[in-house]
């Protein structure tokens, strides 16, 4: 008898037939004699329209009361699983992320979890029912406030449930059938991995590919998680996220990933002297907005520009906060363009090869692609390119780099 963390993602539950379908997989495991919880995430779609409605009655919404309302897309398909388990005679609980504990600090919209306490979720398990948690909220326990964990974030839910737990796998449920080269929603030739390292793993979430939130696999690593993403519409092996071994392919470059959710921002002709970076990002970092690549070119005389990519969700936030520290810094004008698109490789095995880099910008060049940004880590390089090109450039790589899979059915 195994402990299993059960994840169903947005489509899985998308309706209700499909949530018949998970009860039954679940009804399935119980009969096998497992103990089961299952996470599970709102109904495709729905945080999406939420979050409409919230922008659609306020520019910038009070960020405590949007993880009221995102929150409640979840506590909808908790419910709804938990009552077709019972009718089906598998007795089921439902919990919110403040009913099982999921303790968070203090950031809305993007908290982070600390901890999550478990005696409620054994009491239920030892009374032989399967616990239906709602995965991307949790509460912060200095205030009692409902947070959230940020787009993606069942994923780090179940996570780390399975790693409170100590369960035994951690099987995600989404709609394709494992983690693959790239998008195989992008890539008619990408491959499904049967492994993959913990490590690329993470390179691939931070850098766009939305399969498995960031957060999910530095929870699975740091506690030793076997991670197995799988279709809920198939009985098919998925991929499993581990520990890098001897067995993994060796190659040079794992995956291609994409991200379409940055923006940039240029603050142009600030003065050329030290202490300007330091201010523009230390108020960035004040208000908790994430920037990811920065790029400051000398521009004339003792002008320069300095460009970032930020979030596009925190986009209005962080011009808000920019404008008003241009104008005090003497700076000319401020830009923000959402046209754009990040475009990345991930492989261990960069750590050991020359020239990666340099293979890249060739392909992307080849096609007339212009690179605007670059920034690159041991196991990755990104490149940002005009958003109307990311296919283009993700099947570009993934033939440059020796990923298209032969005509026929994966391996
Ligand atoms: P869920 O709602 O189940 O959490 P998501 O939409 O968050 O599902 O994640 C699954 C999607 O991730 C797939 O439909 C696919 O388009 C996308 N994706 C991006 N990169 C990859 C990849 N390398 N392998 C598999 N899927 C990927
Ligand atoms: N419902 C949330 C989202 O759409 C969380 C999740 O699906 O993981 O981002
Ligand atoms: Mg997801």
């Amino acid at each position: 008898m195994a402990l299993v963390v059960q994840k169903y993602g947005g489509t899985s539950v998308g309706d209700l037939d499909r949530i018949r379908n998970v009860a039954r997989r679940v009804a399935r495991y119980r009969e096998e004699g497992h103990d089961v919880v299952v996470v599970v995430s709102a109904m495709a779609g729905t945080t999406d329209r939420l979050l409409q409605m919230a922008h659609d009655l306020a520019e910038l919404p009070d960020e405590r009361e949007l993880d009221v309302l995102l929150a409640t897309g979840e506590q909808v398909t908790i419910a709804l699983l938990a009552i077709t388990l019972n009718a089906m005679g598998v007795p089921a609980v439902s919990m919110t992320g403040f009913q099982c504990r999921v303790l968070t600090d203090a950031s809305h919209t993007k908290a982070r979890i600390s901890q999550v306490e478990t005696e409620g979720l054994r009491r239920a398990l030892d009374q032989g029912k399967v616990v239906v948690v709602a995965g991307f909220q949790g509460v912060d326990p200095a205030t009692g406030n409902i947070t959230t964990l940020g787009r993606g974030g069942s994923d780090t839910s179940a996570v780390a449930v399975a790693a409170a737990l100590g369960a035994d796998a951690c099987e995600i449920y989404t709609d394709v059938d494992g983690v693959y080269t790239t998008d195989p929603n992008v890539c008619e030739r990408a491959r499904k991995l049967k492994r993959i390292s913990y490590d690329e793993m993470l390179e691939l979430a931070s850098v766009g590919a939305k399969v498995l939130q960031i957060r999910s696999v530095e929870f699975a690593k740091k506690f030793g998680v076997p991670i197995h993403v799988r279709s809920s519409f198939s009985d098919d092996e998925g991929t499993w996220v581990v520990e890098e071994s001897e067995e993994m392919e060796q190659v040079v470059v794992a995956g291609v990933a994409y991200d379409r959710n940055e923006a940039k921002v240029s603050v142009r002709g600030v003065p050329d002297r030290p202490g300007i970076a330091a201010k523009i990002f230390g108020a960035l970092a004040e208000r908790n907005i994430v920037v990811d690549m920065i790029v400051q070119d000398v521009g004339e005389g003792d002008r320069a520009s300095m460009t970032f990519t930020v979030p596009k969700a925190d986009l209005k936030r962080a011009l808000a906060v920019i404008e008003p520290v241009a104008e005090e810094l003497g700076a000319t004008h401020v830009e923000a363009d959402t046209g754009i698109a990040k475009v990345s490789i991930v492989g261990v095995g960069m750590r050991s090869h020359a020239g990666v880099a340099a293979q890249m910008f060739e392909a992307l060049s080849r096609e007339g692609i212009n690179v605007m940004m670059i920034s690159t880590s041991e196991i990755k390089v990104s490149c940002v390119i005009e958003e109307k090109y990311t296919e283009l450039a993700v099947r570009v790589l993934h033939s440059a780099f020796g990923l298209d899979r032969e005509n026929g059915a994966n391996a």
